[in-house]
């Protein structure tokens, strides 16, 4: 069960007041191949993030509630940013609230403005890649959808593959040799995973994952996959909540 808690406070950026939410805890159901964790909905990554309703600073409630934005931050938003958020709101259309997809993407464009680190970053991008999963986009044709999976997975993997140079923890190399398979970089995908094998002895069924994975990136194989379905191929899937959208594509 998630549970959250409300908090009132201001954009930093222009003042506005709003709430933001604190989040935690939630049933895990499985994961996807690329780290996507499966909960009951609603999802928790969906209510993580927040968007200002007036000049659309958005990211998660420590963004808000930090306090610490100088006025040359806040001049460089107005001045280089927002354009660039108001463009994608126009393509999401008219309504309220933006999608999270955009709400992820705002935040890791706002990310490094805010001096996070290329992993937030990347993890933020990934985040609005995880996001056209969880919330179908109802407007978008197989083109269109396939054109913003590109757009975010490409971010995510030029943030996080910077990152890998400070990085520590070897899963980091298995997620980018992930994402470099379902974005189609093949070779990439081979060399990540690979170097994910050579640097880490657990966890053993993400280093099962990865032996898999490599062969299908040799076949350049792009599919989306369920953990499951990649481990356990010849296990009942009916029961998994994501069975249906197996083998659709990235
Ligand atoms: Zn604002």
């Amino acid at each position: 069960m998630i549970c959250w808690s409300t908090i009132e406070t201001v954009c930093p950026m222009c003042g506005c007041p709003l709430y933001v939410r604190e989040v935690g805890g939630c049933d895990i159901l499985g994961q996807d191949t690329d780290l996507l964790i499966r909960t009951r909905a609603p999802h928790v990554i969906r209510i993580e993030v927040h968007s200002c309703p007036d000049c659309r600073f958005s990211g998660y409630s420590s963004d808000f509630l930090e306090g610490r934005i100088s006025e040359l931050t806040i001049e460089t938003y107005f001045r280089e940013y927002i354009e660039k958020l108001g463009d994608d709101c126009e393509m999401a259309g008219p309504s309220a609230d933006p999608p999270t997809r955009l709400q992820y993407f705002w935040s890791g464009l706002l990310s490094p403005l805010l001096g996070h680190p290329a992993r937030e970053t990347g993890l933020r991008m990934l985040r609005a890649y995880w996001s056209l999963r969880l919330d179908p986009v109802p407007d978008l044709d197989d083109s269109g959808l396939k054109n913003l999976e590109q757009r975010y997975l490409r971010q995510a993997i030029a943030y996080l593959r910077k990152s890998l140079r400070q990085e520590k923890n070897p899963v980091y190399l298995y997620l980018v040799g992930e994402l470099c398979r379902r974005k189609g970089n093949w070779m990439h995908s081979q060399n990540y995973f690979n170097r994910f094998l050579a640097r880490s002895t657990r966890p053993r069924h993400l280093r099962n994952a990865a032996s898999r994975l490599i062969k299908r990136a040799r076949r350049r194989d792009c599919r989306h996959m369920s953990m499951e379905r990649l481990l356990y191929p010849t296990r009942d899937q009916s029961k998994t909540i994501d069975g249906r959208e197996e083998e659709k594509g990235a």
